[in-house]
Formats: structure tokens, sequence, C-alpha cells
């Protein structure tokens, strides 16, 4: 169980490029950075393409206004200059800009801690994790769902055989929000996710569906994908040649088969996000809509409702418990749980501490650059026709 004591010896310098007042997901890392104070401080910010408006959010936060820089470039040029500067950098601007502002603070020297989908390309993953590796530094993702500890039960189960050989992977992550297509232009969170100069290859595949895809990679202990076949289409037609739908197969180098569905126009529903592992005893599921609950089914039996926080579960789950069966945990533990590992990670990296990073599970480079394998693969996939492309 994690109640608030201290896992390192003090908290990481930490701060933020984006994350500003209008978006998205900049309140999540701070709230999974800082919901015990000890494992990261805030001390800085490039909080927002508006200068103005990022410091006067950044004074909200209570951050030092000399530490509120128009820039990241700025801020790592004036950060280095003080004894107590940055630690740790937090990346939460639109996709277009991870891979510079990662360059940049690891050429810095810090630690990154970065948002999804990584980067564009797989070859600038593999440049950027060869620059982490002679700066001794550590490049984190955040898959935000993925510190639900039930998924971590469900590794557990797959590993110690209790499903038996796994067969199917059944995943899934819609919503239904994309439908109104007044929002591509209205908002501005939304208007690069439909921008392919500023999002990539694909919308759904790189947005939702990554998140989904890690998440599996987690519960079936890293199964090796071998191919994927992938069908997608924009619904709303402005978003071509982006996709706001998609259908995946995929074939697992162990003879395992699995299907993802992605999109935003699953008309009338709220976000869900489904796991669903098969294997030839008995079947897990989980679903990020109730994250407290696991549903086990063992093939000839009642099936069972296992619940967060009981003693039944595994130890890696409830080593992340921190709240107790009888009260619900949602996506706000399951940021603080990452964002602790990524501290404790970042500390072990520091101190030359292998063993503990070897053991650590948590969202690190190599599964943010196989989320770009992820995406690009089913977007090639698509657009040869719907053909089996290598995961390579
Ligand atoms: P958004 O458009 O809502 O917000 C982007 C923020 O970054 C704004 O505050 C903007 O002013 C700021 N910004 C942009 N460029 C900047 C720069 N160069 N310097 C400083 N600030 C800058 O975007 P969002 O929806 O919050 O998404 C941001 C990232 O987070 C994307 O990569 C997205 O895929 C990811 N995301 C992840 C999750 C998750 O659960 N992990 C959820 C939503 C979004």
């Amino acid at each position: 169980m994690h109640i608030g004591e201290r896992k390192i010896e003090r908290p990481l310098r930490w701060g933020m490029v984006g994350g500003g007042r209008t978006s998205n997901v900049g309140y999540k890392h701070r709230l999974g950075a800082l919901r015990d104070n000890t494992a990261f401080q805030m001390v800085c910010g490039a909080f927002d393409l508006d200068y103005e408006r990022g410091v006067d959010f950044g004074k909200n936060l209570g951050v030092d206004p000399e530490r509120l820089y128009p820039d990241y470039k700025t801020m790592f040029a004036e950060e280095a200059k003080r004894e107590d500067g940055i630690e740790v950098v937090d990346i939460a601007t639109p996709n277009f800009q991870h891979y510079e502002v990662a360059k940049a603070a690891l050429e810095a020297g810090l630690h990154v801690i970065c948002e999804k989908p990584l980067f564009f390309e797989v070859e600038q993953g593999l440049e950027i994790q060869k620059l982490a590796e002679e700066k001794g530094k550590l490049v984190c993702v955040t898959y935000g769902f993925s510190g639900s500890q039930l998924l971590l039960q469900m590794r557990h189960m797959v590993k110690t055989g209790m499903l038996g050989t796994i067969n199917m992977v059944d995943l899934k992550y819609t919503h239904g929000y994309g439908c109104d297509p007044t929002g591509d232009v209205k908002s501005e969170g939304q208007k690069w996710r439909v921008d392919s100069s500023k999002v990539g290859k694909a919308f759904v595949l790189g947005d939702l569906s990554t998140h989904t895809f890690y998440e599996s990679q987690l519960a079936t202990n890293d199964m090796k994908l071998k191919q994927v076949l992938c069908d997608r289409q924009a619904f709303v037609g402005s978003r071509y040649p982006l996709e706001d739908n998609a259908y995946v197969l995929m074939r697992y180098e162990n003879g395992a088969v699995g299907r993802m569905w992605c999109s935003c126009v699953d008309a009338g529903t709220p976000e869900t996000q489904v796991i669903r592992i098969v294997g030839s005893k008995a079947s897990v599921e989980w679903h990020d809509a109730q994250p407290n609950h696991l549903l086990y089914q063992e093939q000839g039996k009642p099936a069972q409702l296992m619940i967060r926080g009981n003693d039944y579960l595994c130890d890696a789950c409830n080593a992340d418990e921190s709240l107790g069966a009888t009260h619900v945990e949602g996506l706000s533990e399951s940021w603080a749980n990452i964002y602790l590992k990524f501290a404790v990670a970042i500390d072990a990296k520091n101190r030359g501490d292998e063993e503990t990073l070897k053991n650590l599970v948590y969202p690190d480079l190599e599964h943010g650059i196989d989320g770009i394998r992820w995406i690009n693969a089913c977007a090639k996939s698509a657009d040869e026709g719907g053909v089996w492309v290598d995961f390579e």
C-alpha cells in the first residue's frame, strides 16, 4: 500500500512545457506528479504559447514568477544557470512539438516525461534513445490510464498461467465526441488533432489506441506483436486522410490473435476502453469506466468480480493501492501511480541503480517507440488497402 510516504530521498525539481490554462491534459500531469508532494516539486514552466496567459496561470499555481518563461529554449537556458535548476521536464504540448522539445531537454541534461504519441517516426525514437543513453537520462511516457493497478493483476494472471495459453486479445477505445465536426474548427485542442502537419499520420489511432495498445502490452507481459492489418475511415470527410474510426487485426509471434476498435464517432458512447485477454482456460476483462473491477471468467465456472484493494490480488497490484477497498479509485490514482514510478526510475538512474530500473514496470521510452510503430504500421496497412504489415 502507498499512503504518501516518500520513496526517494528528496522531490525532483520539475517543470512543464505546455499544459497551460486551456490545455486538456495539463491538470492530469500536475495531479499525478504533485499528489503527495514527495516525488516532484514544481519549480518552473513555459505553460502556454500565449506568454501573458502562461505567466498569469503559473502565478496562480504558486510558481515563482521569475521562473515563468516565454518558451522552452529560454527555460532550459535560464534554469541551467541556477544551482537549484530544473531536473525533469514534462512535455504536454501538441504532438508535433514532442520531438524537438525532448531533444533540447536531453541536450540540456534533463530527464524527460513526454505525452503520447511520442514522436512521428521510429527513427526519431531511436535517435532520442541514443541521446538519452549518452546523457544518462530517462524518457518516460504518460499513458495515463496505465497506472490502474488491476492491469498489473491482469499481468500477474497471464504470467502465472491462470488463463492458460493466451489466444486472443480484444481491445476497444471509442467515444462519440467527434460526431460533431464543428469542434474541429472551434476547439484549440481539436484543431491540431485533425491537421496532419501537427498530428502525424493518424488521428484516433494515435490519440486513443496508443493508450490501449500499451495497456494490453502491460497486461500480456509484452507479448510480441508480429503483424497488423488495419482499415480506417474518416466518417467526417474533412478529416481525410486522417481517420476518425479504425479497425485493426493483430497477429502475435506466439500465434495469438487480436483486434482493436478505436473511434471518436461511436455515437452516444462516453469515453470507454475495454481490454479483454482470452486464454485457453479463462478470460479476464477490464473497463476504464469501472477501473476498480476486474471480471475473471473461468470456463465452466461462475464468473468472479475481482475488486481492487483486496488481499487476494497480487503484490504488485496492492503495492499501488492507496485508498483501501471500500473507497473507489480512478484516473487520478492511475496518473499518481505512474508519476511515482517515473520518480523512482529517475532517482534510480541518477544513482546508477540498474537493479531497481530493471524491475520497475512503467511506460518507458521503449513503449513510447512501440506506440510510434503501432500508428505507422496501422496507417501503412490501411493506406495500402488493408494488407498485413510487419510490426517493426
Ligand atoms: P491542447 O491543445 O488542449 O493544449 C496544449 C497546451 O500546450 C496549451 O496550453 C498550449 O498553449 C500549450 N503549448 C503549445 N505549444 C507550446 C509551446 N511550444 N510551448 C509552451 N506551451 C505550448 O492539447 P492537449 O489536448 O492538452 O494535448 C497535449 C498533448 O497531450 C498531446 O500530445 C495529446 O496527445 C496528449 N494528451 C494525452 C492525454 C493522456 O491521457 N495521456 C490526454 C489528452 C491529451
